[in-house]
């Protein structure tokens, strides 16, 4: 068991460090307060390398794994500020498409995606089927080598500043009359549509959420948008169901890094408060244990997360996928729920200063509690324990 990272993985974690903290918090909130995007951190990370950390060499990127994403991912939200851009985008567009994409679709999409000029994000989640998917009722069906796809989707990150969405989809397959060519009973086959954003027949519409963050949800209207034979991830509707499954993996334990990344973020805003505020003579506030008590208590629970995080991704970057998935759900879960805890403490810690805009926690109190919802909830990690590690049976 190796608790070290490598020298390389090292000097990614300072260098990112140091990009992080040369936006930090207050741009991430002046961006978010104004209505604009983080777009110079964006291009500034691309042209370093750091969004691309986790997409082969030979197509621009840095030959790295999960691990070297989940660590800029971190570090970015470490300094104050969480993209969830990074969780769609680099980790599950870039990894859908790189493992499952055509060599067309890998050689169109991924030198972008590496160098950050290229956003691509993803669209599972919609009004009716909520957390089940098997009700997914977008559906793409064949007009002559094009795809039409109609549906509609809700929550959508990144939809205003991305080119194109990965969007899932179900295909009938199987006609169920006899004599024809597949006459087997008609289903519904999962699949991934690459879709621009201003293909004809989509429309978004940007949803009012109570997140102060400069990245945006959307809902999304699909009325027979056509799309290309090659819109469609993968070389046929096989590819469909491992293309969602392998961008499950790397979602969790990005955004578990996310969370892991925005803890340390409060913690250390309240410790260095707490260590220098005196309200009672020559003390700090900090001396008291009701006041450190609950700051150290959430450092655990974030370090904690983070060992989880660090597990899972060795597992997935290793390659043992199903492992990396019960390790990757309890990370996310770990880190959502510690995440949530030290942004909590923190504000509670530096008492009615915690409420304001200039010591930036309080900002963060949306996006955490969001991360016990997005982009699995708690619950849904819960039954995923229960039936894969504890062996329960299914309740739904
Ligand atoms: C900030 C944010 C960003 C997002 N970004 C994206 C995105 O980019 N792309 C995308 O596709 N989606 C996105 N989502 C959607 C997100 O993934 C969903 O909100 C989430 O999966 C939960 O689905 P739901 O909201 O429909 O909740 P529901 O499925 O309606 O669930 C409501 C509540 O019931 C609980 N529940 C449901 N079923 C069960 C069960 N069987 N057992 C126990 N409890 C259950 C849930 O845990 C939840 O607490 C985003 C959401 C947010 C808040």
């Amino acid at each position: 068991m190796n608790f070290d990272l490598t020298p390389e993985q090292d000097q990614l974690r300072d260098a990112v460090r140091a990009l992080g903290r040369k936006y930090g918090h207050g741009y991430f909130v002046e961006k978010a307060k104004a209505g604009a995007h983080t777009t110079e951190l964006w291009q500034e990370a691309g042209r370093l390398g750091y969004l691309g950390v986790n997409i082969p060499t030979e197509y621009g990127g840095g030959g790295g794994g999960i691990t070297e994403l989940a660590i800029v991912c971190e570090e970015l939200a470490a300094a104050g500020c969480p993209l969830l851009l990074l969780v769609v985008s680099p980790a599950i567009a870039a990894t859908v498409i790189n493992k499952h994409g055509t060599d067309e679709q890998r050689k169109r999409h991924l030198p972008g995606l590496a160098d950050g000029s290229r956003k691509i994000v993803f669209a599972i989640t919609e009004p009716e089927a909520g957390s089940n998917f098997h009700r997914l009722g977008t559906v793409a069906r064949r007009d002559g080598d094009d795809w039409l796809l109609t549906g509609r989707k809700c929550y959508i990150s990144g939809v205003d500043e991305a080119g194109h969405v990965l969007v899932v989809a179900r295909v009938a397959v199987g006609d169920g009359s006899a004599g024809s060519a597949d006459a087997s009973p008609q289903k519904l086959k999962p699949a991934l549509f690459i879709v621009p954003t201003d293909a004809p027949g989509l429309e978004k519409s940007k949803l009012d959420m109570e997140i102060l963050s400069p990245e945006n949800q959307f809902l999304l209207y699909l009325d027979d948008v056509r799309l290309p034979a090659d819109a469609l991830v993968g070389e046929s509707l096989d590819a469909g169901l491992p293309a969602l499954f392998a961008g499950l993996n790397p979602e969790r334990i990005t955004v578990a890094a996310m969370g892991a990344g925005t803890g340390r973020y409060a913690i250390e805003r309240a410790s260095a408060y707490t260590a220098t505020r005196k309200v009672w003579g020559g003390r700090s506030i900090g001396t008291h244990q009701g006041v450190a008590h609950p700051l150290a208590h959430a450092a655990v629970q974030v370090e904690l997360a983070r060992l989880m995080i660090h597990k899972a991704a060795t597992l997935y970057d290793a390659g043992r996928d199903l492992e990396a998935g019960v390790a990757g759900n309890m990370a996310k879960y770990a880190a959502g729920e510690a995440a949530a805890l030290a942004v909590d403490t923190a504000v509670q810690a530096l008492g009615g200063a915690g409420m304001t805009t200039e010591y930036g926690v309080a900002t963060l109190l949306g996006a955490v509690r969001a991360g016990r919802i997005a982009p699995v909830s708690r619950e849904m990690i819960l039954n995923f324990v229960a039936q894969h590690v504890l062996g329960q049976d299914k309740s739904y």
